[in-house]
């Protein structure tokens, strides 16, 4: 977009060619954070947009709109009763789980992540929450790969991002 905060944020995020895999450009969020005002002003960005409307952005973006926030986390982290999804990764398969009762059948929930890439977590999240009677609202994520078309995954839910990588 326009705003000059995002073409910031866009000069935080460090590109690592190749990793984890061959001809993987990982998007490396980590330098982002290490500036505080770029990191500010991604979550004022977030919460800006979530006023009609990751584990690392979506605790703060909960606490600024005071919603509860609901960890979606890789197999074995979660300590009480879960409930899991299966998905094909853009390097490999992976699972995720939601603790079951997090989520009151109804709910209204917005799912956030630092990237979509081929969308596949996204769709996960979107199958636990479903899955436990929520209402998913909206995706929201700092990067989109726009390439490997995840946004068509999301079974026709809005996908709002601030910053496109290729
Ligand atoms: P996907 O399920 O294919 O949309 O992948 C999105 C998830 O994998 C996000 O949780 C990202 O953190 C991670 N991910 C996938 N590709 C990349 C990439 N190129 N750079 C950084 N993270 C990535």
């Amino acid at each position: 977009g326009d705003d000059p905060r995002v073409h910031d944020i866009k000069t935080r995020i460090r590109v690592i060619p190749n990793f984890p895999k061959p001809g993987i450009m990982f998007q490396d969020i980590t330098t982002l954070l290490l500036d505080a005002k770029a990191f500010k002003d991604t979550i004022d960005l977030f919460v800006d947009r979530i006023e009609a409307r990751g584990f690392i952005f979506g605790p703060p973006i909960a606490l600024a709109i005071g919603a509860k926030f609901v960890p979606l986390r890789k197999p074995k982290k979660l300590p009480g009763e879960v409930i899991s999804e299966e998905y094909v990764l853009e390097y490999g398969r992976d699972c995720l789980e939601m603790h079951v009762g997090a989520i009151e059948p109804g709910e209204r929930a917005l799912i956030v992540d630092d990237l979509v890439a081929t969308g596949g977590t996204l769709c996960a999240a979107m199958n636990l929450l479903e899955r436990a009677g929520a209402e998913v609202v909206e995706c929201a994520c700092l990067i989109e790969l726009p390439d490997l078309k995840g946004r068509d995954r999301l079974k026709g839910k809005p996908l709002y991002i601030l910053v496109e990588a290729h």
